[in-house]
């Protein structure tokens, strides 16, 4: 990872002086996030920007909660009982706060800033997620990677990785998956996928070279950004278009801007979604359902303090796939 500094970086940094692609058009369309409480006894709520009726997919990324940053001692912080997952991959990433992972694979990790955390849930995993009482203050987000059809009965496993920062006049960027500035993530994924924390300093400017199979995300945590021409505000998710060979992220804020650039090839297959569940269908999801109501296929998580979550009745109307929407 310490040779990444010596590497060119692929940046530039701001100005129009930077004649083609510059003006190329970029089409950027703004999604908002909608409130949603996590459940528990002082409902800690998270911002959800994925999956939307506007957008299900950004490549793989199937799922985007952003929370915080808030006093852990009035939300009462993070305590997600033990719950299953199959057909995805999870990622956590915070910027504040500290979170305890334990899964049915036996992994007992804690989750930091700066630090990915990626588990695979193939056909079927379970873990909890408890913010520490080091944690006082908790910010960060939550995604997942839908596992295409050849993969997604894959094994379970969990992968920990803190990318070396990027600097470059004006940014700091953190790879922690896929290729970006110079810099390429260590960790294996199913899909062609970039995730990268990406801060800038006031009114800094930078054009990042991308992937333009790619269609990008970026949620911005803190501050405002101008993402290839359109304003991006915070806790909103700015998507671009696939076609870009390059991104232009201008904080247009007096203070610091912190984002979470995410991209991908388009997820060409269709999925059915459902609570923690990703499958190709709706008899996917049923058996997912009664498997784990059942105890079978998703494991026990050792050493969690309380019961394990219950499923959610299935909805009366029938669970529709989604993605393919272009
Ligand atoms: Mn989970």
């Amino acid at each position: 990872m310490s040779k990444a500094e010596t590497k060119p970086v692929e940046m530039r940094c701001g100005g129009p002086a930077d004649g083609e692609r510059a003006t190329e058009a970029v089409r950027v369309d703004v999604l908002t996030s909608r409130d949603v409480p996590l459940g528990g006894p002082r409902a800690m709520t998270v911002r959800r920007t994925l999956p939307q009726r506007a957008r299900t997919l950004i490549g793989a990324w199937c799922f985007a909660d952003h929370y915080g940053p808030d006093d852990v001692s009035v939300t009462g912080g993070m305590d997600v009982a033990p719950h299953p997952h199959t057909g995805l991959q999870t990622v956590s990433w915070l910027f504040s706060g500290e979170i305890e992972h334990r899964d049915s694979l036996g992994s007992h990790a804690f989750v930091r800033p700066g630090e990915l955390n990626l588990m695979t849930g193939g056909h079927g995993i379970s873990h909890s997620e408890v913010s520490t009482p080091r944690t006082t203050v908790l910010h960060g987000v939550q995604l997942w990677v839908a596992l295409p059809e050849a993969h997604r009965d894959a094994d379970r496993d969990f992968q920990h990785h803190a990318p070396e920062p990027v600097r470059a006049d004006g940014a700091e960027i953190r790879v922690f998956l896929g290729s970006l500035a110079g810099h390429t993530s260590p960790v294996r994924t199913f899909t062609p996928l970039l995730g990268a924390e990406i801060v800038l300093q006031p009114r800094a400017a930078l054009t990042l070279a991308v992937d333009p199979g790619f269609e990008h995300g970026l949620l911005v945590d803190q501050g405002k950004v101008r993402l290839s021409g359109t304003l991006v505000g915070r806790a909103e998710l700015g998507y671009a278009h696939p076609g870009a060979d390059a991104l232009t992220l201008a904080n247009e804020s007096d203070g610091i801007a912190r984002t979470v650039l995410l991209g991908g090839t388009p997820f060409e297959e269709e999925i059915v979604m459902w609570w923690n569940f990703i499958g190709r269908s709706a008899e996917d999801i049923v058996q997912a359902r009664q498997d784990w109501m059942e105890g079978r296929r998703f494991g026990e998580v050792q050493g969690y303090d309380g019961a394990p979550l219950p499923a959610p009745e299935l909805p009366t109307v029938p669970l529709k796939p989604r993605g393919k929407r272009r």
